[in-house]
């Protein structure tokens, strides 16, 4: 290895113009790494790119195939709820309220538990809601 990578360095990184892997020099770091780099064969500057198009290394693409609902227990619950929570408008909220009618995809807002998801319906008068602490069972339709 020829050390960490600092500016006026060689990396590898993946030429745009040139359309391979190649020797670049590196122009700018963020936080230890390369950010902007230049390449030694076309002389283009671009960011950093440490691998091909559509060839992730492992790390990344073993993070996208565990997904937001992966196997880690604890942590799963939480990024469950925040992958529910994503793409969902905080002002369409319904306050909770056991005599309204909620169906799984509704934002509820608990006055204790705090803002939640829907996610399944238990019996007639009962629904699951996910809260970041957890699910919970809620009544509805009475
Ligand atoms: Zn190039």
């Amino acid at each position: 290895m020829a050390g960490p990578p600092k500016v006026g360095g060689y990396v590898e990184s993946w030429c745009g113009k040139c359309k391979l892997m190649l020797g670049h020099t590196i122009e700018a770091m963020v936080s230890g790494e390369p950010a902007r780099v230049q390449c030694n064969t076309c002389r283009s500057q671009h960011s950093f790119k440490p691998y091909k198009p559509g060839e992730a290394p492992r790390q990344v693409r073993e993070r996208e195939e565990r997904g937001p609902l992966g196997p880690l227990p604890g942590k799963a619950r939480a990024s469950h709820y925040h992958e529910l929570m994503k793409g969902k408008n905080p002002a369409l909220g319904k306050r909770y309220s056991p005599k309204d009618k909620y169906a799984p995809g509704d934002l509820v807002e608990h006055p204790t538990f705090g803002r939640g998801v829907a996610t399944a319906l238990k019996d007639g008068s009962k629904i699951e809601v996910l809260f970041e602490e957890g699910p919970r069972v809620l009544i509805h339709g009475r």
